[in-house]
């Protein structure tokens, strides 16, 4: 694996995590245990020492050692205090002077230390210094006579905790040793446990990739945890979507093949038949061409339908949206068709309930009115009416198209907004209708954000609602 792929892997971030996450207790522990034992060990010590430097401070009372310090008894148990703590222990007079030093280069200075100080007021004091690693303890040297307790001299020992820092240091050791050890354990059972956490991953993967070499799997099912059945479940929906899109592009396909085919193959009839023929009148070759040029004007119709739909199926990005005055545009969509509805008989009635403003695409709008208010005027009786109608709300505004016409069957209502789509196909095609007019308008109206709804009744009329929002929704 690459070294950036490794670092992305989720194996790896969840062993990473494991790690982290086990190693903030670790440190914790260790750094509170070293701390308590650092505590416990200095307050031990200086215990101990207070308590042997009390007994001495004792012998030197009653052995006058601070006017005489010559007592081979005290010097020897002054050696041994020094020797068994690794220091170095000062004995001090009323006048600060240092009577006696184990190491014997102090005698005869003064020490006037803030330690030695609080000690002449009767109180004995421990310092301890963690960084420079040594241990201060003084005890007053105490004379009682009659009731008067007084401190004639100050007993001053320094010793080293280097060897409590030697015993940190192992600890230390010890458990950077441990803590090595788990990581090590959780690297191991880590990658055992992730491996076995991802193979119903891997299982999805390896699922999808059948299908994009297009092996003829079943659908994906990895049921392992909660997770990954949502997946497979989304992956197949979003598979029998694929399929469905399928389907559709190729019965567009044949549809589009189809009817492009039928104007053709009637001018080929009429085409043929002219040919066979020898001295064809001219009426008829008149006829028959006035018969071809009508087939190509629907196959010319046709095309156009198709490339209106293509355009609407591009992106939302390709609208040109304007604030636009809904109602004369309404009015001039009318203004065009009244004369083919005239030709018809057929009456168009405007009436509109308030101004309205829209943020619209002028084209698209149009081109799906057009297609509604064309749909009523061609399944119209005679001396029917269409009446358009204009409305709006503070969200939206609606374009009611209603007729008086033949009406469209129940079970029809469900699919005359698909391409092609056509209730009866033949009188469709005698009014020069190309099953595409309905997929039209709708694409443009929920290019829009809008929706569009069809409301029948056989041999009554049929009602078109069209309903877009007042702003455009980007
Ligand atoms: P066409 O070009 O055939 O009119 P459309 O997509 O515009 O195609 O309409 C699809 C079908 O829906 C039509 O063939 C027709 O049967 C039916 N239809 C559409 N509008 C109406 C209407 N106002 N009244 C009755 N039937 C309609």
């Amino acid at each position: 694996m690459e070294k950036s792929k490794l670092l992305k892997s989720l194996r790896f971030r969840i062993i990473m995590l494991l790690i982290l996450v086990s190693s903030i207790p670790c440190f914790v522990v260790k750094q509170v245990i070293i701390g308590a034992y650092e505590d416990r060990s200095v307050a031990w010590r200086t215990a101990e020492i207070q308590e042997q430097c009390t007994i001495l401070s004792h012998h030197l009372a009653t052995s006058d050692y601070l006017n005489n310090p010559i007592s081979g008894e005290v010097d020897a148990e002054l050696s041994m205090l020094s020797n068994i703590y690794n220091g170095r222990a000062l004995i001090i007079d009323e006048e600060y002077k240092v009577v006696k030093d184990t190491f014997g280069s102090d005698e005869g200075k003064t020490i006037i230390a803030p330690d030695v100080i609080t000690c002449f007021a009767g109180s004995g004091t421990s310092y301890y210094d963690d960084e420079a690693r040594y241990l201060d303890i003084t005890t007053p040297i105490l004379e009682t006579e009659g009731d008067t307790t007084t401190v004639k001299g100050v007993i001053l020992v320094s010793v080293s905790t280097e060897i409590i820092y030697e015993t940190m240091d192992v600890m230390g050791q010890n458990a950077n040793m441990i803590i090595w050890a788990l990581w090590l354990m959780i690297l191991f059972i880590g990658s055992f446990i992730t491996n076995q956490m991802m193979k119903p991953l891997e299982r999805i993967a390896k699922g999808m990739e059948e299908v994009t070499e297009g092996y003829d799997s079943n659908n994906l099912h990895v049921d392992t945890y909660a997770e990954t059945q949502n997946i497979s479940e989304a992956f197949n929906k979003m598979l029998g979507r694929m399929k469905i899109l399928d389907d559709s592009r190729q019965e567009f396909v044949s549809n589009v093949s189809h009817e492009l085919k039928t104007p053709l193959t009637s001018m080929k009839v009429l085409a043929d038949s002219l040919l066979m023929q020898d001295d064809v009148p001219a009426e008829l070759y008149k006829e028959f061409m006035e018969d071809i040029a009508e087939e190509i004007e629907r196959e010319n119709k046709i095309i156009n339908d198709l490339l209106s739909l293509v355009k609407m199926d591009k992106k939302s990005s390709d609208l040109n949206i304007k604030a636009e005055n809904i109602n004369e545009l309404v009015e001039r969509i009318l203004k065009r068709l009244r004369p083919i509805a005239a030709q018809q008989n057929v009456e168009v009635l405007f009436e509109s309930f308030r101004p309205v403003v829209a943020e619209v695409d002028e084209v698209k709008f149009t081109l799906a009115i057009t297609n509604l208010v064309e749909n009523a005027i061609k399944y119209n009786r005679e001396e029917g009416s269409v009446h358009v109608s204009l409305n709006a709300d503070h969200k939206y505004f609606y374009v009611k198209v209603a007729d008086t016409g033949i009406g469209i069957p129940q079970e029809d209502l469900d699919h005359i907004f698909e391409r092609f789509y056509r209730v009866d196909k033949s009188h469709s095609r005698e009014i020069g209708g190309t099953g595409l007019g309905l997929a039209i308008a709708r694409n443009a109206v929920i290019m829009h954000r809008g929706a569009v709804k069809v409301y029948s009744e056989e041999g009554v009329g049929t009602t078109f609602t069209v309903r877009i929002p007042l702003n455009y929704i980007a």
